[in-house]
């Protein structure tokens, strides 16, 4: 079983040809709206991938928050532990898309920045009785850190996702079993520079040491991921599929979803890469957040070959 502590956000997509000088008012070319937000995205990636999810955060009680409600039962996603604000809205976000695929985006956390150690501590049979709890650095800091202690005093295997990347409280590093940064996170999280690939390997390594890892994935796009395995001592490079790629939004989090789904299922940590591996490049062959992640079969049908 998963468990999911993480952010909802329901982004709302505006193309045009530029971005609007000051005071101006522009028309667009194209509009799109996705449910998406890290918690959400993983959420749905772990259900879809086979596992008994659930999610924690917090929505609005707006129509924006129904869709979400809507999606993830859908995908049989429990939300039982889904807190409603009475008064903060559902948590937004505002792309702008530009022709070049370059964009600019505002997000407002709304409803997401609400969320307390209390409101944590409230799922806590559900999160110590899960297998893998899967966190990322998208709400109140005291929030994943209750989620990842709960965990700690139980047996439950801990992923983190640190995006948006920040320095990270010593003590919250602590409590993290599996890190899984991209390239530019686990650049700024060891101040070293990731410009080039053969550098992967020596911050994975410092990463685990300084964080005191069971294991280390560094997502590497369109080049896959570099696995490193510390309880196995084992590292391995593992290619990105071929795919006819759309859009990446989201990739990092259908990887670490699938990630979740498979080690809660007593995977070895490698074969749960490779896996997820497939799951983030058929993510990108749809456009979406949340909605595009893949199910298990169509993610073992490309891993196989
Ligand atoms: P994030 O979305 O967090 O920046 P990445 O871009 O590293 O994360 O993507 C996460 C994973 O999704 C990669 O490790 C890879 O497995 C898969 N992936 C992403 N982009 C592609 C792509 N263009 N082709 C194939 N796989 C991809």
């Amino acid at each position: 079983d998963v468990c999911v502590l993480g952010s909802f956000m329901k982004d709302l997509v505006a193309s045009a040809e530029r971005r609007p000088l000051p005071g101006e008012t522009l028309h667009g070319t194209g509009f799109a709206e996705f449910l998406g937000g890290k918690g959400v995205n993983q959420a749905i990636a772990a259900a879809r991938m086979g596992a008994r999810t659930a999610i924690v955060g917090t929505i609005g009680e707006d129509r924006y928050g129904e869709e979400f409600l809507e999606l993830l039962e859908s995908d049989g996603v429990d939300t039982a532990w889904v807190v409603r604000h009475p008064s903060l809205g559902t948590g937004v976000g505002l792309p702008l898309v530009l022709p070049d695929g370059g964009n600019s985006i505002i997000i407002v956390s709304r409803a997401n920045a609400a969320i307390t150690a209390d409101d944590v501590e409230a799922a806590a049979g559900v999160l110590t009785a899960s297998k893998v709890l899967s966190v990322q650095l998208e709400l109140p800091v005291e929030a994943s850190h209750a989620a990842l202690r709960l965990a700690s005093t139980a047996d439950v295997t801990t992923i983190l996702t640190p995006a948006p990347v920040g320095p990270v409280d010593p003590t919250l590093a602590s409590y993290v079993d599996i890190l899984v940064p991209n390239e530019v996170e686990a650049a700024a999280l060891t101040g070293l520079n990731c410009d080039d690939e053969s550098q992967v390997p020596a911050i994975a390594r410092k990463l685990a040491e300084e964080w005191d890892l069971r294991g280390c994935v560094v997502t590497l796009g369109s080049r896959g991921a570099y696995v490193l395995d510390r309880a196995r001592d084992f590292e391995e490079r593992v290619e990105a599929h071929r795919v006819a790629t759309v859009d990446t939004v989201g990739a990092g989090d259908a990887f670490c979803g699938s990630l979740a789904a498979s080690l809660a299922g007593g995977a070895e940590l490698i074969d749960a890469v490779r896996l997820a591996n497939a799951a983030g490049a058929l993510s990108t062959t749809v456009n979406g957040a949340a909605d595009s992640a893949p199910d298990r079969a169509t993610a073992v049908a490309l891993l196989d070959g």
